[in-house]
């Protein structure tokens, strides 16, 4: 693992320790976000280009999720968010984008860290190891439709960390971009991961 990434990774670790939560099993972002202290989380619907917000203040800290994305596109904006909160040296107001792994340094980062919260390396590869063990050396749509299952976390989460990893090509990635509750019901899943949230939510 390159540095920068280590760093992350040891960030992501960090709070997950922080949280009481182990070193590998998926957890439930929500969930932990509101025993932090201090902060207000708001979902809110923010139209169709912003992911959430971050905004630190003296007494009180808010973290807004769009409400309007997917319910696992809105765990991994949690995630990103607490990047924002916990090691962001710039300490203005984050306004953070949909599309993931892009923009500057620090939301590249947030990405980074996000995905490591949500999915550790070592909890990652195992699993992908037994996909792996019961089919070919790649991996198929079913092997990520059960991935981001796992994690609870969007297509797109998934396929940006699987490239990163090595495990995708690009184009391979792009494939599984369509049709993706589709693919997932055919599995047996539900498609809660896949909505957002009821407006009465
Ligand atoms: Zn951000």
């Amino acid at each position: 693992m390159p540095m920068d990434k280590m760093d992350l990774w040891k960030k992501a670790l960090s709070l997950r320790k922080e949280l009481g939560e182990d070193t590998t099993s998926p957890i439930d972002i929500f969930a932990l976000a509101y025993t932090i202290e201090k902060l207000s989380i708001v979902y809110y619907p923010m139209g169709n280009n912003i992911s959430g917000v971050c905004i630190r203040g003296t007494g009180n800290n808010v973290v807004a999720i769009n409400s309007t994305m997917t319910l696992g596109r809105q765990h991994f904006s949690m995630a990103h968010e607490l990047y924002h909160l916990y090691f962001d040296d710039d300490e203005s107001t984050a306004v953070c984008a949909k599309t993931i792994g892009v923009g500057s340094e620090r939301e590249k980062q947030a990405d980074q860290f996000a995905s490591y919260l949500l999915m550790p390396p070592d909890a990652l590869s195992d699993v992908i190891k037994r996909l792996k063990k019961s089919g070919s050396s790649k991996l198929s749509l079913n092997d990520v439709v059960r991935l981001e299952q796992y994690f609870s976390i969007s297509r797109q989460a998934i396929l940006y960390r699987l490239i990163g990893e090595n495990e995708l090509t690009m184009q391979e990635a792009d494939s599984m971009r369509k049709n993706v509750i589709r693919s997932a019901v055919r599995l047996g899943y539900d498609d809660t991961l896949y909505r957002s949230t009821p407006k009465d939510k």
